[in-house]
């Protein structure tokens, strides 16, 4: 039985945050470990909620509340096989995740505070590590039957763990040279140290996975060969066409780069010093990409651009600017527009912007400024109101407001216009729909064997969506190949996130 009132004995408190100077001096993440004694303490302000609400946040239906009363009681064993009953990989979500369980938590109807879900998450997650390094769980039989997941993001990890435990023979195939999507060069190690990735590749091995890096489908290996060597693919690639701004004037200046380019060249080089190679943050065509001593304007407002924000001051950037199209969200949520429990649109601060940089918002950008020589040395923004017109943005500059902000490097974070344009479309015979991502039936079937799970499906979305996706769509895969028992399946294809109608 849980503690009714712990809620009121405790109020909600997070670890601290190591001190900005000496985490922007590394790549380490931000939170230390929290420690069982706050942990438990802030499991004992879950309430066990007769509708427990924090369940229709998440997409993967975590049993919350059963595994904070465990960490409450401390039985973490338990907590940690109820964390994993639903959740493949809890030390991302835990990590990384904005946690739309929180947001919809009980108890934030009655003006308190909501439980640390996440907090909690994670502690549970690493505890399962500290205990058994995360012992691999391989098929007892065989069920002959072959899949290929393309595409080693959380969606594809968590389709491919899925299916190789129900005993099918599993090859996932990555471009990259290293597994784990955007979580291995997309997102800093502040945010996520790579270590987690590696220990979940070790056990998926140990589980009979199949990794085939450095392999592009569509180009050096083709759908066919792939329909003709396996029983049923996925296709799980990820929403990765960043969106540009091609109409802006002097967007082709050097120092101008998607915001994409800039992280994964700094996430490259922590991998190599990781390895105690010695590497320098460039482009694929080796130009350098690098915020040292630099004027840094980021345009955009959410996780890339952050992200970005994190590592220009590990570069050690001179000074950096984030600019946001829309005006300051307010810092409580607006009962009116968000109601108790969606989501709300908020001021979100990450880290990152308690380490530095000016926030700019409500401006657009003019034109990126030209020093002469072809390198951008400045951004001219304007003022700007946005509405929404017959569901159209219309963005109205305010007449005078214009001026310049220097900058040697920008970074566009303006967001992502669904799945590539690539090869493996045309040769699975799919189809990007009008927001870029590829539709499937609700068996999760894009075409004949095919199947789809993701970003790549959803569009640009969230770690806790990939891994729904992809565990439901393997449980739709085990089905098709004729696989005994049902496996999990946390959403259909036409699940949206919690809203008010
Ligand atoms: C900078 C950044 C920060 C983010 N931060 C957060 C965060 O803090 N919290 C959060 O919840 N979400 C965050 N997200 C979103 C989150 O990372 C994605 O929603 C999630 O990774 C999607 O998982 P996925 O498996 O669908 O695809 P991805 O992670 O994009 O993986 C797709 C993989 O497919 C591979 N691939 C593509 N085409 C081929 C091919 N033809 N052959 C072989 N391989 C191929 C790609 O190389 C890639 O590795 C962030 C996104 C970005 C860009
Ligand atoms: S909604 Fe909040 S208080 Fe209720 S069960 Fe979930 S975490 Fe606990």
């Amino acid at each position: 039985m849980p503690d009714p009132n712990g809620f009121l004995r405790y109020d909600r408190r997070l670890p601290a945050r190591r001190p900005v100077p000496v985490r922007i001096s590394d790549w380490r993440e931000v939170y230390p470990p929290a420690g069982e004694e706050l942990i438990r303490e802030q499991a004992t302000r879950c309430m066990d909620c007769g509708i427990p609400f924090c369940h229709d946040g998440c997409p993967l239906g975590n049993r919350i509340p059963d595994w904070n009363d465990l960490v409450r009681t401390g039985n973490w064993d338990a907590a940690v096989d109820s964390l994993h009953a639903t959740n493949n990989f809890p030390e991302f979500t835990g990590r990384l995740c904005p946690a739309p369980c929180e947001a919809a938590c009980v108890l934030g109807l009655g003006g308190q505070q909501p439980v640390t879900i996440k907090q909690v998450e994670v502690e549970i997650a690493d505890a399962a590590v500290a205990r058994d390094g995360l012992r691999p769980r391989p098929a007892s039989v065989s069920t002959g039957r072959s899949v290929a997941v393309v595409g080693s993001g959380p969606a594809g990890l968590a389709a491919a763990q899925q299916l190789a435990r129900a005993g099918h023979t599993v090859t996932v195939y990555e471009r990259d040279d290293a597994i784990g999507g955007l979580l291995r060069y997309g997102i800093p190690d502040f945010k996520l140290e790579k270590q987690h990735i590696d220990k979940r590749l070790a056990q998926l091995t140990a589980e009979g996975v199949r990794f085939r890096t450095g392999v592009e489908v569509g180009v050096d290996v083709t759908a066919e060969q792939l329909r003709a060597e396996h029983d049923a693919v996925l296709l799980a690639c990820g929403a990765l066409q960043g969106r540009d701004t091609p109409q802006t004037p002097g967007r082709a200046l050097r120092g101008v780069h998607q915001a994409m380019a800039h992280l994964v060249a700094a996430n490259r080089v922590v991998a190599a010093a990781g390895e105690g190679k010695p590497a320098l943050a460039t482009l694929p065509d080796g130009t350098p990409i690098d915020a040292a001593g630099k004027h840094v304007v980021i345009i955009g407002g959410g996780d890339t651009a952050a992200d970005c924000l994190g590592v220009a001051h590990r570069q050690g950037a001179a000074g950096v600017h984030q600019l946001d199209l829309y005006p300051q969200p307010p810092s409580e949520r607006d009962a009116e527009r968000d109601p108790w429990p969606t989501w709300p649109w908020v001021l979100r601060n990450y880290p990152a912007h308690e380490e530095g940089g000016d926030r700019v918002f409500a401006v657009a950008v003019q034109e990126f400024v030209d020093d002469g020589t072809g390198q951008v040395r400045a951004v001219r923004i304007a003022e700007v109101t946005v509405e929404k017109v017959d569901g159209r943005r219309i963005v109205t500059a305010l007449p005078g407001s214009e001026r310049e902000i220097p900058a040697d490097l920008v970074l566009l974070a303006i967001g992502f216009e669904g799945t590539e344009k690539q090869p493996l479309l045309a040769q699975f015979g799919v189809t990007r729909n009008g927001r870029g991502a590829i539709d499937s039936g609700p068996d999760w079937q894009a075409t004949d064997g095919v199947f789809v799970a993701g970003d790549m499906h959803r569009g640009a979305s969230l770690i806790v969506w990939a891994i729904a996706e992809g565990r439901a769509a393997a449980a739709a895969i085990h089905t098709y190949l004729g696989g005994v028992g049902d496996l999990p399946a946390p959403v259909d294809p036409a699940r949206q996130p919690l809203a008010a109608r």
